[in-house]
């Protein structure tokens, strides 16, 4: 089984999302469909981002049958998840084909493919809505409403769910090796805990919470109450609000109920709901005391279609499933607000784009702060572009391919997880030898065959706050990569202004093994624009290097030099000058930013400033470089890091040394003036 996957349509949607986490904290493997139309890419980033996996992912609508196929046939797929659908009340009302179209036609095509591929184990998102108005059978009959409460959707997407049951039904019918688990939601509310995922209502929320979460966010001034005069506590109506957590658990409980009946096939409902009705006024409190303040509010009218009381009898899931809710209201209103203060917008942000690389793993993420306009890439977490005002000022392939071949100079990418050299790819540890992967003659340079150049990252986690953006891109490395100790987490975090990009650098082994890091940017700027450094100017009062010998590793000498002010040439640099000959620290984020490196060149209008909290850098003029868009000296690099080779040094090992407990951490800014 556990080599075996489940496939998640919806994934990228609020529920499917913490479904797959749930999924892959379970141990299952998960591979997500979603044609993104509800939905953002940014989820399926953020999802990796908090379970340290990639996630196959595929933009596909259920309808493209052929699409789906493909992906049953490179996947070995167990059994389906079935999330898609379009889900809002009142649309549904105003455009019935296009949800019929879309929740039943998609399901069809999905069912086919499954049928072809063999797969016959689905657990699928219907609804309580397929109840209808349970109080047609008097006030208390089927309230709490239990799986054989009669069905009678009053609206076409409700008909929809109930639609879609009958056809699961009528397969397992005709053929009994289906399984069939039909979930019906009561109302889901809440966020992950992490902040990172929740509800991206798009246009005006039509739900509760997300409504009130707006208010609070400041982006709608009052939430109307839909009538106090029913016949509750405090007259407003009472529904079952479930947190999308224990939601997503329920999926998990369906499915290994499903995987213990073996090849016995099944058709059964359960509801998963709470069996806890609260009113609007209780929510709307245990809300207002998330935020830690009154919410403006006023009730107007009853909404059309509102019933009293929706309150699931989940006892069925209780006995069957093994499954109970177990957060609270007040859980999902504290998750739901740290949700909405993280991300405002939801996964809406203004002047953020992304965009497919190479088709699945690589994606560009651009970000435009007034005139800075940055392009980044998961793979390495680099940096394919800057532009200032109209000028592109970096070296960058255009295609995602170039990236991966040897003649790539490590254009823009993060360095680690230990840039530079290491001399004869070996290091000790308290007493442990170990031997790295020597891929520059007898060294070992910027990690050996697999450094973080040629990883994906998981993410980014993009925000938009207080006028500026960040992005998170996180790595694993795994113990023994290319002969490294220790399971290595790093994260890059990138914070871009409107003049500026900051780079934060923070590492730290999971398995508490000792390692070595260093970290570092690799991007190769370019003023001219003429495709050579040539004739740039250098303002920088950094005067001592180290002293390289031939095979460019440190003698032990620090000596006086200087870059030339101006990039003739003559100048011919690759060489670690230092900034704090003493520096001996693993975490420099506490120090302040020292200026490296001024640069400006008579063509541009633009001056690029690299400061940066570390104890050295490594200035190349990029005589190296030779590929197919760039040819030598077409930029060049400042890299900030620890000494070459600190590993080896008696005073600087502390820099680069990661041992059990510590945090490694580096600043790097480029300032655009
Ligand atoms: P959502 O809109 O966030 O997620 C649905 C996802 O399906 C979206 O990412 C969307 O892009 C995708 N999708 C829609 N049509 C598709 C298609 N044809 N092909 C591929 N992808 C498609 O909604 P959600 O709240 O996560 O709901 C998930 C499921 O749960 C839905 O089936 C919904 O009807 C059901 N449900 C939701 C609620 C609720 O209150 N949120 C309550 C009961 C049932
Ligand atoms: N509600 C409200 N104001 C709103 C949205 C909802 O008073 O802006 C009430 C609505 O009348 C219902 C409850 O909140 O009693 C839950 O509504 P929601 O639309 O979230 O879910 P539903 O139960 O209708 O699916």
């Amino acid at each position: 089984m556990t080599d075996r996957y489940i496939l998640v349509t919806g994934g990228a949607g609020y529920i499917g999302s913490h479904t797959v986490i749930e999924l892959i904290n379970n141990g299952y493997k998960v591979v997500i469909v979603d044609n993104l139309s509800n939905s953002s890419y940014d989820a399926v980033a953020r999802i990796e981002f908090i379970v340290n996996q990639h996630v196959p992912f595929y933009d596909i609508d259920l309808r493209n049958g052929d699409e789906l196929d493909k992906v049953f046939k490179k996947y070995d797929i167990h059994g389906v998840i079935h999330f898609a659908a379009l889900k809002a009340v009142g649309e549904s009302t105003k455009i019935p084909l296009k949800y019929y179209e879309n929740n039943v036609g998609g399901t069809m095509s999905l069912l086919e493919v499954c049928s072809a591929n063999d797969v016959k184990t689905i657990v699928f998102s219907s609804s309580a809505t397929v109840y209808g108005d349970v109080t047609r059978f008097g006030p208390t009959k089927y309230i709490p409403i239990p799986e054989t409460c009669p069905t009678d959707p009053t609206n076409p997407y409700g008909k929809t769910k109930f639609v879609i049951e009958q056809i699961l039904k009528d397969i397992h019918t005709s053929d009994n090796a289906w399984q069939v688990a039909i979930l019906r939601y009561f109302n889901p509310i809440g966020a992950h805990p992490s902040g990172l995922l929740g509800e991206d209502p798009l246009g005006i929320p039509n739900n509760l919470l997300p409504y009130l979460a707006q208010v609070a966010i400041g982006r709608r001034e009052t939430l109307s109450i839909f009538g106090d005069d029913y016949d509750s506590t405090d007259g407003t109506p009472i529904r079952d609000y479930i947190h999308v957590v224990d939601l997503a658990k329920g999926h998990i409980a369906a499915l290994n109920y499903l995987k213990k009946l073996n090849d016995k096939g099944l058709y059964r409902e359960w509801n998963l709901g709470t069996g806890k009705g609260s009113t609007v006024f209780q929510v709307y409190k245990a809300f207002c005391k998330a935020v830690g303040r009154e919410l403006p509010y006023k009730v107007v009218g009853r909404r059309q279609g509102d019933v009293l009381n929706l309150t699931a009898k989940p006892d069925r899931a209780q006995q069957e499933l093994q499954w109970k809710a177990e957060l609270t209201v007040e859980d999902a209103c504290r998750d739901l607000w740290r949700w909405t203060t993280e991300n405002p917008f939801g996964f809406e942000l203004q002047d953020y784009k992304w965009q497919e690389f190479d088709g699945l793993q690589n994606r560009l993420h651009t970000v435009q702060n007034k005139d800075l306009q940055v392009t980044f890439c998961n793979r390495g977490a680099l940096i394919q572009d800057i532009k200032v005002g109209e000028q592109h000022i970096v070296c960058g392939f255009d295609n995602a391919k170039e990236y991966t071949l040897e003649t790539n100079p490590y254009f823009g990418t993060t360095v680690g997880r230990y840039a530079n050299r290491i001399k004869n790819g070996e290091f000790e540890i308290d007493g442990t030898k170990f031997q790295l992967t020597q891929n520059d003659g007898s060294n070992t340079l910027h990690a050996g065959n697999n450094g973080f150049d040629k990883q994906n990252f998981f993410g980014p986690v993009v925000k938009q706050k207080n006028g500026k953006f960040t992005l998170e891109f996180k790595v694993v490395d795994a113990d023994g990569t290319d002969g490294f100790p220790g399971t290595l987490e790093a994260i890059v975090k990138y914070t871009i202004d409107s003049l500026s990009i900051e780079i934060e650098y923070e590492a730290k082994s999971l398995d508490d093994k000792p390692t070595v890091v260093n970290l570092t940017n690799h991007s190769y700027f370019n003023l001219s624009g003429n495709g050579t450094i040539d004739g740039t100017h250098i303002k920088s009062s950094v005067d001592q290097l180290l002293e390289l010998d031939g095979a460019k590793l440190p003698t032990g000498n620090i000596i006086s030099k200087t870059i030339p002010s101006t990039i003739s040439p003559e100048v011919i640099l690759d060489d670690c000058f230092v900034v704090d000959k003493d520096a001996n620290a693993i975490d420099t984020r506490s120090k302040a930013l020292q200026t490296l490196v001024e640069a400006t060149h008579p063509d541009s209008n633009v001056k690029i400033v690299v400061s940066s909290t570390e104890p050295a850098f490594q200035f190349y003029t990029g005589d190296g470089v030779n590929c197919s868009q760039f040819g030598k000296r077409s930029g060049f690099c400042v890299e900030p890091s620890r000494f070459v080779d600190a590993v080896h040094s008696d005073n600087h090992k502390g820099q680069a040394v990661l041992k059990k407990g510590d945090v490694y951490g580096a600043k790097i800014k480029y300032e655009f003036r």
